[in-house]
Protein backbone atom coordinates (compact mmCIF):
# COMPACT_ATOMS: atom_id res chain seq x y z
CA UNK A 1 0.00 0.00 0.00
CA UNK A 2 1.19 3.49 -0.82
CA UNK A 3 2.32 5.55 2.08
CA UNK A 4 0.63 9.07 3.31
CA UNK A 5 3.74 10.82 1.40
CA UNK A 6 3.26 9.08 -1.71
CA UNK A 7 -0.47 9.81 -1.60
CA UNK A 8 0.93 13.23 -0.93
CA UNK A 9 3.39 13.05 -3.86
CA UNK A 10 0.85 11.80 -6.78
CA UNK A 11 -1.42 14.91 -5.01
CA UNK A 12 -4.48 12.34 -3.67
CA UNK A 13 -3.89 13.61 -0.23
CA UNK A 14 -3.31 17.53 0.18
CA UNK A 15 -0.41 19.30 1.64
CA UNK A 16 1.30 22.92 2.38
CA UNK A 17 4.44 22.33 -0.14
CA UNK A 18 7.03 24.55 0.15
CA UNK A 19 9.10 23.67 -2.77
CA UNK A 20 9.48 20.08 -4.95
CA UNK A 21 12.10 18.91 -7.71
CA UNK A 22 11.83 15.82 -9.50
CA UNK A 23 12.89 13.67 -7.07
CA UNK A 24 11.96 15.38 -3.63
CA UNK A 25 9.27 17.51 -2.16
CA UNK A 26 9.64 19.96 0.99
CA UNK A 27 5.84 20.30 2.68
CA UNK A 28 4.80 21.68 6.32
CA UNK A 29 4.47 18.76 9.08
CA UNK A 30 0.77 18.89 9.91
CA UNK A 31 1.62 18.37 13.51
CA UNK A 32 4.48 20.89 13.95
CA UNK A 33 6.78 20.80 16.53
CA UNK A 34 7.57 24.53 16.09
CA UNK A 35 6.02 26.52 13.43
CA UNK A 36 7.95 26.30 10.58
CA UNK A 37 8.69 22.41 11.02
CA UNK A 38 9.45 20.88 7.48
CA UNK A 39 9.65 17.80 6.10
CA UNK A 40 11.62 16.60 3.40
CA UNK A 41 10.85 13.41 1.02
CA UNK A 42 12.21 11.62 -1.47
CA UNK A 43 9.88 10.81 -4.51
CA UNK A 44 10.74 7.19 -4.67
CA UNK A 45 8.80 5.63 -1.73
CA UNK A 46 11.68 3.63 0.44
CA UNK A 47 11.03 2.39 3.84
CA UNK A 48 14.44 2.70 5.28
CA UNK A 49 17.28 5.31 4.92
CA UNK A 50 19.59 2.61 4.24
CA UNK A 51 17.75 1.24 1.45
CA UNK A 52 17.99 4.02 -0.80
CA UNK A 53 20.42 4.16 -3.75
CA UNK A 54 22.99 6.39 -2.65
CA UNK A 55 23.07 8.31 -5.65
CA UNK A 56 19.44 9.44 -4.12
CA UNK A 57 20.67 10.22 -0.82
CA UNK A 58 23.34 12.33 -2.34
CA UNK A 59 20.16 14.33 -4.40
CA UNK A 60 17.76 14.38 -0.83
CA UNK A 61 21.16 16.29 0.75
CA UNK A 62 21.33 18.72 -1.50
CA UNK A 63 17.86 19.46 -1.51
CA UNK A 64 17.45 19.28 2.14
CA UNK A 65 20.18 21.64 2.28
CA UNK A 66 18.95 24.48 -0.12
CA UNK A 67 14.90 23.97 2.46
CA UNK A 68 17.04 24.16 5.75
CA UNK A 69 18.53 27.35 4.58
CA UNK A 70 15.29 29.17 3.73
CA UNK A 71 13.15 27.59 6.76
CA UNK A 72 16.23 29.16 8.80
CA UNK A 73 16.02 32.73 6.91
CA UNK A 74 12.40 33.06 7.25
CA UNK A 75 12.64 33.07 10.44
CA UNK A 76 15.96 35.08 10.84
CA UNK A 77 17.89 32.92 11.30
CA UNK A 78 17.05 30.66 13.56
CA UNK A 79 18.65 27.49 14.99
CA UNK A 80 17.01 23.77 13.79
CA UNK A 81 17.16 20.30 14.20
CA UNK A 82 17.48 17.86 11.25
CA UNK A 83 16.33 14.55 12.32
CA UNK A 84 15.64 11.31 10.28
CA UNK A 85 13.53 8.64 12.68
CA UNK A 86 14.90 5.27 10.82
CA UNK A 87 12.10 2.79 11.90
CA UNK A 88 9.97 2.07 14.95
CA UNK A 89 12.27 2.28 17.82
CA UNK A 90 13.63 5.34 16.84
CA UNK A 91 10.20 6.79 16.35
CA UNK A 92 9.32 6.69 12.59
CA UNK A 93 4.97 6.39 12.10
CA UNK A 94 5.72 6.96 8.68
CA UNK A 95 7.49 3.80 6.53
CA UNK A 96 8.75 6.37 4.02
CA UNK A 97 12.11 7.60 4.26
CA UNK A 98 11.69 11.87 5.67
CA UNK A 99 13.89 14.09 7.33
CA UNK A 100 12.58 16.86 10.01
CA UNK A 101 13.79 20.45 10.02
CA UNK A 102 12.36 21.55 13.13
CA UNK A 103 13.01 25.50 14.53
CA UNK A 104 14.62 25.60 17.76
CA UNK A 105 14.51 28.46 20.29
CA UNK A 106 15.86 28.95 23.84
CA UNK A 107 12.40 28.36 24.68
CA UNK A 108 12.01 25.29 22.51
CA UNK A 109 11.34 21.69 24.31
CA UNK A 110 14.10 19.72 22.80
CA UNK A 111 12.04 16.77 22.29
CA UNK A 112 8.85 16.24 20.15
CA UNK A 113 6.53 17.67 23.19
CA UNK A 114 4.08 20.48 23.75
CA UNK A 115 2.42 19.61 20.21
CA UNK A 116 -1.29 21.44 18.82
CA UNK A 117 -2.40 20.36 15.41
CA UNK A 118 -2.12 23.77 13.04
CA UNK A 119 -5.02 25.12 10.67
CA UNK A 120 -4.10 24.80 6.74
CA UNK A 121 -4.38 28.92 7.28
CA UNK A 122 -1.58 29.29 9.37
CA UNK A 123 0.45 26.49 7.64
CA UNK A 124 -0.38 28.48 4.40
CA UNK A 125 1.08 31.52 5.98
CA UNK A 126 3.92 29.69 7.32
CA UNK A 127 4.70 28.28 3.84
CA UNK A 128 4.43 31.32 2.26
CA UNK A 129 7.30 33.21 4.55
CA UNK A 130 9.54 30.31 3.86
CA UNK A 131 8.94 30.18 0.09
CA UNK A 132 10.41 33.49 -0.24
CA UNK A 133 13.85 33.06 1.22
CA UNK A 134 14.18 30.01 -1.75
CA UNK A 135 17.00 30.74 -4.49
P1 LIG B 1 8.10 10.16 11.79
O1 LIG B 1 7.70 9.90 13.22
O2 LIG B 1 9.55 10.53 11.65
O3 LIG B 1 7.70 9.03 10.89
O4 LIG B 1 7.31 11.45 11.37
C1 LIG B 1 6.17 11.46 10.57
C2 LIG B 1 5.64 12.87 10.57
O5 LIG B 1 4.69 12.99 9.53
C3 LIG B 1 4.94 13.30 11.88
O6 LIG B 1 5.63 14.41 12.46
C4 LIG B 1 3.53 13.66 11.43
O7 LIG B 1 3.01 14.78 12.12
C5 LIG B 1 3.73 13.93 9.94
N1 LIG B 1 2.55 13.71 9.10
C6 LIG B 1 1.73 12.62 9.09
N2 LIG B 1 0.77 12.77 8.17
C7 LIG B 1 0.96 13.97 7.59
C8 LIG B 1 0.29 14.70 6.56
N3 LIG B 1 -0.80 14.23 5.96
N4 LIG B 1 0.78 15.93 6.22
C9 LIG B 1 1.89 16.43 6.84
N5 LIG B 1 2.56 15.78 7.81
C10 LIG B 1 2.11 14.58 8.19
Amino acid sequence: MASIFSKIIEGSIPSVKIDETENEIAFLDIMPCAEGHTLIVPKKEVERFEDMDPQDTASLMVFLHRIAKAVSSAFGGVDYNVILNNGVQAGQEVMHVHYHIIPRTERSSRMFGNRKNASTEELQKTAEQIRKFLN
